[in-house]
């Protein structure tokens, strides 16, 4: 399969003609190719979505509503065989491919009402006069997204971009870009104007940074690493442009001993190993109060040894691949780190090798224990199916050890006592707190983290405003 880009509504190979493998992680074999863009083909996509942008921006709302509501009908229409590309493009399993899929239609289902809905402020000053807030698409806007939930969040911002009224040129992760070339398809099918999305494939360093250099991208909004957060922003700022960025993260579920266990066990599964630890808001370290210490851990290692790892397409599989060779070293690289520092492995720590799919990148479940909570393996983004598990005595102790990375992006806290639940929540530094559930998502909330976990918030209202520019008129009486 030879990707193409997607410019001004068409299907084009790059101006250089040169592509770059595409590797199914699963088998760790090349299974298509894709553009390698350059500026050139950037400029092209910013002309197309400059020439489209005030049509777009001056179609009435209803319309934007229609075709984006058509986008996300066709995602569900779609659902199985964009499934299906995801699963084989990123390694994840098959089921939860699809739970994402539906997640990528109703990205663009609820921005598509916002699109009606959004509505400007107003402010009287009694009797001297009136001001009115128009919120302004910005124009033309870059969307960098990563390759961990593919489909589901470079939806999450094209959606609100659009339906905002800017045009959009895209860029997906290398590692993952199939299903951003199938949306393509469904945009055109549902009459999205030529021009309102385009998307080019290719290197960050190359397709990426033209986008983000270039003068006419008025707002990037990116997701991705922390380290490309940084070089981004500096590109960025001497242009002024808005930034939003959505960056790593270092999440601490701290499970207190008065917390419903079974459901903490059950969870605590999932949010760390979903998508082989590979979603940012993972919590990867663990903290369970003394007095249920030892009973969690033994539950939690029996639960984590029941999880099946193997081909992602095999519905029985709870566990895939790693996407890609480079991020499977990364993570065994974690893993020989954590012994040297001083490490025990209850379970994992290894490569996995199933039957059949021997070349693919495949890592156990992995807990670790008997770290110092500031360790190198307590501090740095893994993201990959590794925790580390601590005991903790006090509320103090646990928020302070919770707090110490760099990173602020989501916690996940087990108790039963409201008290406990507020103060935490109250002091944790964490632009997202989860008590007594994770990844419970209502799309309406700011969604983002602090610290060097990023800038600003997605989601509801808040991209709403990112992707707009405010004007204030003053009208006196
Ligand atoms: P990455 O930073 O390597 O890449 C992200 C995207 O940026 C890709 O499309 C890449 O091609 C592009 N890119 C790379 N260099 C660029 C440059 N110089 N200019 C412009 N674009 C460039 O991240 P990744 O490895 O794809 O994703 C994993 C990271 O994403 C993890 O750190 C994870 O925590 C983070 N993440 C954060 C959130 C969140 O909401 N906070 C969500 C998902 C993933």
């Amino acid at each position: 399969m030879r990707l193409s880009n997607f410019i001004n509504g068409a299907f084009i190979a790059p101006v250089d003609g040169q592509y770059l493998n595409n590797f199914n992680p699963s088998t760790g074999e090349v299974y298509g190719e894709i553009p390698d863009s350059t500026e050139a083909d950037v400029l092209l996509a910013i002309e197309a979505a400059k020439s489209a942008q005030l049509s777009w921006a001056n179609t009435p709302a209803e319309e934007k509503f229609k075709v984006m509501n058509r986008i996300a009908e066709l995602i569900d229409a779609n659902r199985e065989k964009l499934a299906m590309a995801e699963s084989m493009d990123q390694g994840k399993p098959l089921w939860l491919a699809r739970n994402e899929m539906n997640r990528a239609a109703q990205n663009f289902r609820f921005f598509a009402t916002a699109a009606m809905q959004f509505s400007s402020e107003s402010h009287a000053m009694e009797d001297k006069a009136i001001n009115y807030t128009l919120r302004q698409p910005i124009g033309v806007v870059g969307c960098i997204s990563p390759w961990n939930l593919p489909l589901y969040l470079f939806t999450w911002k094209i959606a609100p971009a659009i339906a905002a009224g800017n045009t959009v040129v895209a860029k997906p992760s290398e590692f993952t870009p199939v299903t951003a070339f199938m949306l393509c398809e469904l945009c055109n099918e549902a009459g999205l104007p030529a021009g309102v999305l385009n998307v080019v494939h290719g290197l960050g360093q190359k397709a990426g940074q033209a986008i983000v250099e270039s003068k006419f991208t008025k707002a990037i909004s990116f997701t991705g690493g922390t380290a490309t957060g940084k070089h981004l922003a500096a590109t960025a700022a001497p242009m002024f442009k808005k930034l939003s960025l959505e960056l790593g993260g270092k999440n601490p579920n701290i499970i207190f001993a008065d917390a419903d266990l079974n459901k903490a066990i059950k969870t605590t599964v999932n949010s760390s190993f979903m998508n082989q630890g590979e979603i940012c808001l993972c919590g990867s370290r663990v903290f369970v109060q003394r007095a249920v210490y030892q009973e969690v851990k033994d539950r939690l290692v029996a639960e984590v040894n029941q999880l099946t790892i193997g081909n992602p397409l095999d519905e029985n599989m709870r566990i895939g691949a790693i996407v890609s060779k480079p991020h499977y070293e990364k993570v065994l690289g974690y893993i020989e780190l954590a012994k040297e520092e001083g490490a025990t492995i209850l379970t994992g720590g290894k490569a996995v090798h199933p039957s059949g799919l021997e070349n693919g990148w495949y890592i156990a479940p992995t807990i670790l224990e008997g770290l110092p909570f500031d360790c190198r393996c307590n501090m740095e983004e893994i993201f990959g199916p590794v925790i580390t598990i601590m005991p903790f005595d006090t509320e103090e102790e646990v928020l302070e050890m919770a707090n110490a990375t760099e990173y602020g992006l989501a916690a996940t806290v087990w108790t039963s006592n409201l008290n406990t639940a507020h103060r935490v929540a109250n002091k944790i530094q964490m632009g997202i707190v989860w008590i007594n559930c994770w990844l419970l998502r209502d799309l309406r909330t700011p969604f983002g983290g602090t610290k060097s976990s990023g800038v600003g918030r997605e989601g509801g209202w808040e991209a709403m405003k990112f992707f707009t520019e405010p004007k204030n008129v003053c009208i006196a009486f």
